[in-house]
């Protein structure tokens, strides 16, 4: 199985981020946008090399991250765009 690795799109700022410390329990808000997260919704988890982590609801998800290959995929569009 292939790895993506996520990249995050223009204008994330990561100091809007609200890390969570390692020992504390998970919250059920979106670290971003301090969303509510269903009990049955899978946010998505980061974790800094120190142990805190942060979840991202579906919508941060959509909005801010992206795979590589698609950021890719942007710049390829960019390019071609500036070639004319
Ligand atoms: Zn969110």
């Amino acid at each position: 199985m292939r790895r993506t690795k996520l990249v995050t799109r223009p204008g994330f700022d990561w100091s809007l981020v609200a890390w969570g410390r390692p020992d504390s329990p998970r919250s059920a808000l979106c670290s971003y946008c301090r969303a509510g997260i269903g009990e049955y919704d899978v946010p998505l988890m980061l974790w800094k090399n120190d142990g805190h982590a942060a979840q991202f609801c579906d919508e941060c998800v959509e909005k801010w991250f992206t795979s590589e290959d698609e950021s890719d995929r942007t710049k390829n569009n960019t390019a071609q765009r500036w070639r004319r």
